[in-house]
């Protein structure tokens, strides 16, 4: 048996990592299931704790609004909006009968799909110069976030930085998005993941 001793600077990372490690489940592709908490199932008590987590790093600036895409980062997303006070938009990924306005829009590949998406946010939801927090559950490949950068950047509004839930550092996105100058903190960092287990960085 191999322990392996981390410092945590508070109780809601060490709760979340205990609940990556003993509730996650790692599938085939590289894809963390964490369906008993975040993406199926919701944890409310957790959910909230990291919303109010967003909030204490991203305080300065404080954002205009929360984006997030459809559909499992709308529950992180509304925990953030609701520590910051301040109103969550979700991009839709399908065009339903309800959209009426114009819309900004940006093509997505879908990491867990492994196809393309096309994301929608109505005109009248980010405003030219909203400052925008981006909030997500997964950073993998970057591209969510990065159809989101490509929306905020439409509007002509300036993204204050992602909140990233779990990011798998072993995938390529969040060291293109930081290396872009994209200030990316993630809650959780998985460095290795396979069927022995998960290894936080
Ligand atoms: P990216 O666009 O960074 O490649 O992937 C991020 C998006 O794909 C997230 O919005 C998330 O929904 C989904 N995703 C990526 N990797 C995983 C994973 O390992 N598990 C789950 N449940 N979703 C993932």
């Amino acid at each position: 048996m191999r322990i392996v001793f981390v410092q945590f600077d508070d109780f809601t990372h060490l709760y979340s990592l205990c609940k990556i490690r003993s509730e996650g489940r790692v599938l085939r592709g590289s894809v963390l299931k964490v369906s008993s908490f975040l993406n199926h199932q919701l944890d409310p008590a957790l959910i909230m704790e990291l919303g109010k987590e967003f909030a204490r790093l991203f305080s300065e600036p404080v954002p205009d609004l929360v984006l997030t895409v459809e559909s499992s980062g709308i529950a992180l997303a509304l925990a953030a909006g609701t520590a910051m006070n301040v109103p969550v938009v979700f991009a839709k990924k399908h065009r339903t009968s309800n959209v009426f306005g114009e819309a900004y829009s940006s093509v997505v590949h879908s990491y867990t799909h492994d196809r393309d998406f096309t994301i929608i946010v109505e005109k009248e939801f980010i405003g030219n110069g909203d400052k925008v927090l981006i909030v997500d559950d997964f950073l993998a490949n970057g591209k969510a976030v990065e159809g989101l950068l490509d929306i905020i950047s439409q509007a002509g509004a300036v993204a204050i930085g992602a909140g990233i839930a779990i990011e798998k550092g072993f995938q390529e996105g969040g060291a293109r998005l930081r290396a872009n100058g994209l200030r990316v903190e993630s809650l959780a960092i998985i460095d290795r993941m396979d069927e022995h287990g998960i290894v936080f960085r």
